[in-house]
């Protein structure tokens, strides 16, 4: 069955052709590490591991290569180190912070489900290729130094915007905001910059310094991966400039036509609604929403949607997430013999652009067959009905199992509204007691009983208040 992944650089989804079938190579822009994760961060994440998964599926474990980089040097890594690590040397602090900070990354996307990547290379151990390549770009007359800087040269490269597909003038409307002094043209950009004393800096052809952005990954890919491979993933935000820019580098140092055949990138996380930010209190880490729910539970409310489209992540989402998963997980559990089967559906829809929503409906689909709903009584012998249902639930524990899910039951982790409202009602509970008004702390009782929640009072010894705990009953 032949896989199709949609490919920004041709607008449509592409026959997916490995440059070699032995070794399929996949580079993913990771985090820069600095501070927690947050959920939108957690989408590339989650997408691009259900991609390697698939294709281990297809070519088989050993023959692909999935990098994703370890973006650590960076100004807002250097900030924080600065606050964090006054006391060490610019580069300790940043190593300080960004093993601290990987660390912490590594934990929280191993519980959403996801494997480790073959390589996760650190930038700040790429230093040598940045600048082998930056040399051969001066060379090859893509690119110029001026005080200090190494400049990609954007006139130098004809079809440079072939990615993102914007016009000259929409990128030149946006490169002009701040133009340095010591560009040619107000397109081009950084590919080394000095660094001050007090800055993490390297020593280079052009002087202390460090890399831009976009040059880590023209590097990382380039070590790891080659000179071409077969995809390279983001979010859609790093189609411009990000990945533009990894393009002009790449093809014009190492003369090729791509960089890479395939480029994919995910749509955008909002949070109920609205675009999650900081300032409007709707930012979550990764972390917080783990105390909260299993990472299952917030890897499945991931692939509900197309990779493609926009996410609306919502407690909602969440719940009915939970719900389906344990669903499929209780259909599993009441078959003794699961061996997991190959299921042709699943994969038919994974193989049409990782189309997770339209494999989550198969596999709602076999949960029926395996549950039985779909026996009408009629002509089938039982042992053959037996059978099917058998099938199914072989199926669909191998589908789970694709996905990154285990098939093993969750404890059920409450939400932190569902906590909320449990502690609210307990202490309007408390009150009405005290105010002598039974009636009213009975009511309230069976209100928390009827949300499975089971009250014990017990005397402080030391205050002689009465105390409340609490647990769910299911
Ligand atoms: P950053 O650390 O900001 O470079 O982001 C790391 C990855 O997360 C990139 O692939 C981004 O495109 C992606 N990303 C950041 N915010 C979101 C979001 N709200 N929704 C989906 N992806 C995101
Ligand atoms: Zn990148």
């Amino acid at each position: 069955m032949g896989l199709k992944l949609y490919n920004t650089l041709t607008r449509q989804k592409d026959d997916f052709v490995p440059i070699d079938a032995n070794n399929v190579r996949m580079y993913v822009c990771g985090p820069t590490v600095y501070d927690f994760a947050h959920i939108g961060n957690a989408r590339p994440v989650i997408v691009f591991d259900v991609l390697f998964r698939l294709l281990r599926h297809v070519y088989g474990e050993a023959h692909v290569t999935y990098v994703r980089n370890i973006t650590d040097v960076d100004d807002k890594i250097n900030a924080r180190a600065m606050r964090d690590y006054p006391n060490d040397k610019p580069v300790e602090a940043i190593r300080h912070l960004t093993e601290t900070t990987y660390a912490q990354f590594e934990k929280d996307v191993t519980e959403l489900g996801c494997l480790k990547p073959t390589v996760t290379p650190r930038a700040t151990e790429h230093i040598a290729e940045m600048i082998a390549i930056i040399e051969r770009l001066i060379a090859g007359g893509h690119a110029y130094v001026a005080e200090g800087h190494a400049l990609f040269h954007v006139p130098a490269m004809a079809d440079y915007g072939a990615l993102a597909r914007r016009s000259l003038d929409d990128m030149m409307a946006g490169a002009r905001v701040e133009v340095a002094p010591y560009k040619r043209d107000p397109m081009d950009f950084v590919l080394w910059k000095p660094s001050k004393d007090d800055e993490p800096g390297w020593d280079s052809p052009w002087g202390r310094g460090r890399p831009g952005w976009h040059i880590e990954c023209s590097a990382m890919s380039w070590k790891h991966l080659g000179e071409t491979f077969d995809i390279h993933g983001g979010g859609v935000d790093l189609v411009f400039p990000h990945h533009e820019n990894e393009i002009a580098q790449s093809r014009c140092a190492f003369h090729r036509d791509v960089m890479a055949n395939i480029f994919m990138h995910n749509g955008f996380l909002q949070v109920e609604g609205e675009k999650m930010s900081k300032s409007l209190g709707n930012f979550f880490t990764i972390r917080e929403l783990l105390n909260d729910w299993p990472g299952e539970v917030l890897r499945f409310n991931m692939l509900k949607t197309h990779y493609r489209a926009p996410i609306d992540f919502t407690v909602r989402g969440l719940e009915e997430s939970a719900a389906i998963l344990t669903k499929f997980k209780k259909t599993v559990a009441k078959f003794s013999r699961i061996s997991g089967m190959e299921s042709v559906g699943v994969i038919s829809a994974l193989s049409d652009d990782l189309n997770t929503p339209a494999a989550i409906t198969e596999m709602n689909h076999l949960n029926s067959i395996a549950s039985g709903v779909t026996y009408d009584g009629g002509a089938a012998k039982l042992s053959e009905v037996l059978e099917r249902e058998e099938e199914a639930a072989n199926k669909l524990a191998w589908a789970l199992k694709l996905l990154g899910f285990s098939t093993q039951e969750n404890k059920v982790t409450l939400s932190a509204e569902f906590r909320n409202q449990v502690t609210a009602l307990i202490a309007a509970r408390l009150e009405a007691r005290k105010a002598r008004n039974f009636a009213e702390s009975d009511r309230l009782r069976d209100e928390l009983a009827a949300m499975g929640v089971v009250l014990k009072d017990a005397k402080n010894k030391d205050t002689g208040e009465i105390e409340t705990t609490w647990e769910v009953k299911r």
